[in-house]
């Protein structure tokens, strides 16, 4: 059996932190990093849009701004973005605050889906050429805390260390390692909503801003804003018994004009937070996801802005007639009525946001607009950690966002770091 100091699971962002600032600072340790899938799943590979600003990606309930803005120093120097320019930020934040909104002002950089596959591809060589062992196509099942081992698909790893970083997808994996180590965790908080989809010159702030984050009254804000050759897509996901249930999503590609689809998407989210006797936001949030799939025959639904402001469901003839001028990017989606699959405390929240962002960028709800129903994001899960490096068990770490300790790709960089301060310390007593 093949036994390491370090041993990461999961090659997405936070994995990715973490073995780089091993290299750093224990360059002796023998690491080995494996991943279910051949490549990162992630959001590195799916539009690459990173933001440096707390609290941006960011729980709150784990980093302070001082914690965070000293490991974004560290995720900027290694990843030195290149930051994207802005403008007319003032006129924008202005009108939203007349209406009791804010528009947050971030350094962004946005790599694309192509341009994130490029630098997925780079960092896995990086850390080949520094001894870090990858196994890609390899699962982990299950740990032994006693014995020091996790088996895998393939076969049975020792380790010194374990750090656990399985992602959104890895939600349950990790509720099942919670069991079985007997870490105590609630996951009493989900985000739910819609992505919008609509033509460039109905939301012409992304030409001065690439991704604007405004946040509204009752918890809801924008999120993730793709544009130039953007798409809305759909991501399968699975509930503990098998049931099948689509959340929608957003990307783009680098720039490149000639590709350009002229469209512009993005997430408007609410987040929820549960109390007593709700157990699990995760299991309200993919009652909901079933709940759009049977109403949508399978799939996510879609509404354009006008048949929702006359009360009427979408139809096939509602993407093809002169008002509604612009096909969906995302064509496998039912036309429905997202009103009749959406819980009315979120519904109302989300379209009086919509209605002050349309006073803040006029235009943004033609009647062409697009709602595409339902985008939840999964990354609820609150182990209850044993020191400040999300140490869960001796010698065991999480981080990431599927372990709550982040929300984009630079905050899950940064818990990654912070998890190797703490396995740095473990392999030095
Ligand atoms: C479509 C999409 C677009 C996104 N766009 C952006 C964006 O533009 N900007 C941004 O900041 N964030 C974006 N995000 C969010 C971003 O992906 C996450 O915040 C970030 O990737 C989290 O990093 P992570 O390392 O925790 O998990 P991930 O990046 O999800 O990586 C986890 C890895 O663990 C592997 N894994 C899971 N379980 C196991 C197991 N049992 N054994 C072995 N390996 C396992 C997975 O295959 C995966 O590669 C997007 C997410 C999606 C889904």
């Amino acid at each position: 059996m093949d036994t390491y100091d370090v041993v990461i699971v999961g090659s997405g962002p936070a994995g990715m932190g973490a073995a780089f600032s091993l290299i750093r600072k224990n360059p002796q340790a023998h690491i080995l990093m494996i991943d279910q899938e051949k490549f990162s799943t992630g959001g590195m590979r799916n539009d690459c849009k990173m933001n440096f600003t707390y609290p941006i990606g960011f729980p709150e309930e784990y980093w302070s701004k001082e914690q965070a803005e000293e490991y974004l120093e560290e995720v900027t120097e290694f990843l030195k973005p290149d930051i994207m320019p802005k403008c007319n930020i003032e006129i924008y934040q202005r009108r939203a605050q007349r209406l009791g909104c804010s528009l947050l002002e971030i350094r962004q950089t946005h790599l694309g889906t192509d341009g994130g596959l490029r630098l997925i591809k780079q960092l896995l060589a990086k850390l080949q050429d520094h001894g870090v062992d990858l196994s890609l196509g390899e699962a982990m099942l299950s740990v032994d805390e006693q014995e020091k081992t996790i088996r895998t698909d393939k076969r049975e790893i020792g380790f010194r260390t374990l750090l656990v970083a399985p992602g959104r997808k890895g939600f349950h994996f990790l509720q099942q390692l919670m069991h079985t180590l007997g870490v105590p965790f609630v996951d009493n908080i989900v985000d739910i909503g819609i992505r919008v989809e609509t033509r460039i010159e109905h939301y012409p702030i992304v030409r001065d801003y690439y991704d604007p984050k405004f946040y509204f009254p009752e918890k809801v804000r924008t999120f993730c804003t793709n544009s130039g050759n953007a798409h809305v897509v759909k991501e399968r996901y699975a509930t503990e018994r098998g049931d099948i249930w689509y959340s929608v999503n957003g990307h783009a590609y680098s720039a490149d004009t000639s590709r350009d689809t002229g469209l512009v998407n993005f997430a408007i989210l609410k987040t929820v937070r549960f109390t007593a006797p709700l157990a699990s936001g995760q299991a309200f949030a993919e009652n909901l996801g079933m709940q759009a799939a049977l109403m949508g025959g399978g799939k996510p639904l879609m509404q354009r802005v006008g048949d929702f402001r006359l009360g009427s469901r979408s139809k096939e003839g509602s993407f093809n007639s002169d008002l509604y001028d612009f096909e969906p990017s995302l064509r496998d989606c039912c036309p429905g009525d997202i009103s009749l699959a959406m819980p009315a405390k979120i519904l109302r929240a989300i379209w009086k946001a919509m209605k002050n962002l349309d006073t803040i960028v006029p235009g943004v709800l033609h009647p062409s607009t697009i709602m595409y129903y339902p985008e939840i994001k999964l990354y609820a899960n609150k182990p209850q950690y044993q020191d400040d490096y999300f140490q869960v068990a001796p010698d065991i770490f999480f981080a990431g966002d599927g372990a709550g300790t982040s929300r984009g790709i630079t905050a899950a960089w940064a818990s990654g770091i912070r998890a190797a301060r703490g396995i740095a310390r473990r392999l030095d007593s």
